[in-house]
């Protein structure tokens, strides 16, 4: 559906759609890894009390530097972080625009490796950045020699790489992200929206940062930690990567609202991360299950499973749904990805793509 030819938009953005995760009405919602364990009534009280104190002063602009937040973030990831190396945002979505608006641009140009997360090269549009997608190898994983050859003929000003990457469910080997960020002759982005739910000897990227200042490590509340709705990602690196992106947001960019209540949620991390060990081992079961149905099933350190293949994935993935389970279309051609809910809803799922495939 393009836009009306009378709407002067941009020539490249008339027959682009806007992000659409389908959002149905259905019991069971295995589609946007989400953490299906949402907060208990005192936490939800807490963040109410946060958020109330913050509405009293609603007439004032908020903290620009959110820096109380980025202390309570800076101490969650530990590894020497402190406020200045941790920046937010409303979701780690905005962070990828930030960077791509600090570092990309026109005559810029930003490298990732397909198949993966599909809004990247939509930030790269609509930043004027240049987008090179090179492939991943078979099973999910970077081909180092490939991503190497990639890197010495685009000479990126962005990489991107993603651990664990969706939708495949794929953990990046430490060695691969050490040989790329020193040949990349620009920054290079870590998107560990999953971070959480890698498999224990996972080691996490902000293991590296210290060593190499042109390396920023992506993460998200949206995930294990259970605060999708309340929409806050931020970023780690160098103080002074920080500082550049500082310089391209938007004054007053995240609300006191969203300040108040991340804070909050911050303080009552040990019980909304309570699930995720509960999770990863749904997350094996399910990929274990999978197997033993006789499907295809990638590596999983994420909240997902990507499995498959179907000839025509459309039709089980409608099947499922009209048993009240929403899953994903995503991914390459032929194969579908679940996210990990609680017990009984996987056993919704189960159920479902038995009778489908039967
Ligand atoms: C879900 C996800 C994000 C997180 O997005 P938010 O804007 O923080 O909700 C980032 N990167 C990837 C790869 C994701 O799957």
């Amino acid at each position: 559906m393009a836009v009306p030819a009378w709407v002067p938009i941009r020539d490249e953005l008339r027959d682009e759609e806007p992000y659409g995760a389908p959002q149905l009405d259905v019991p069971v919602q295995l589609n946007t890894n989400e953490n299906p364990y949402g907060p208990s009534e005192e936490t939800a009280r807490d963040i109410a009390d946060s958020v109330h104190r913050a509405a009293l002063t609603l007439n004032r602009y908020p903290d620009r530097e959110a820096t109380e937040l980025r202390t309570s973030l800076a101490r969650y990831l530990g590894h020497g972080l402190t406020t200045d190396h941790v920046w937010p945002a409303n979701g780690s979505n905005e962070i990828m625009q930030q960077i791509l608006q600090a570092f990309g641009g026109p005559g810029r140009t930003a490298v990732s490796f397909a198949p993966t997360y599909s809004m990247y090269p939509e930030y790269a549009r609509n930043t004027h950045t240049r987008w090179v997608a090179g492939r991943r190898g078979d099973d999910f994983g970077i081909d180092l020699d490939a991503a190497l050859a990639l890197v010495a003929a685009e000479r990126p000003d962005v990489v991107i790489l993603t651990s664990p990457n969706n939708p495949t469910g794929t953990a990046l080997d430490p060695a691969h992200a050490r040989a790329i960020i020193e040949a990349a002759p620009g920054v290079v982005v870590i998107d560990e929206a999953y971070a959480e739910f890698r498999r224990e000897g996972t080691p996490t990227a902000l293991e590296l940062l210290a060593e190499f200042p042109r390396l920023l490590v992506t993460r998200t509340m949206s995930k294990a930690f259970a605060l999708a709705g309340g929409r806050l990602g931020y970023v780690a690196a160098d103080t002074a990567i920080i500082d550049a992106l500082r310089i391209v947001r938007l004054p007053y960019h995240l609300s006191a609202v969203s300040q108040a209540a991340a804070t909050a949620a911050l303080r009552h991390q040990d019980e909304l991360l309570a699930q995720v060990d509960a999770l990863r081992t749904t997350r094996d079961e399910t990929a274990a299950w999978l197997r033993e149905e006789g499907f295809d099933v990638a590596e999983s350190d994420a909240n997902f499973v990507l499995f498959g293949t179907f000839d025509d994935r459309h039709a089980v993935w409608q099947g499922v749904l009209d048993r009240g389970v929403l899953i994903r279309e995503v991914g390459p051609l032929g194969w579908l990805r679940v996210s990990i809910g609680t017990p009984q809803e996987m056993q919704a799922f189960r159920d479902a793509l038995q009778e489908v495939t039967r």
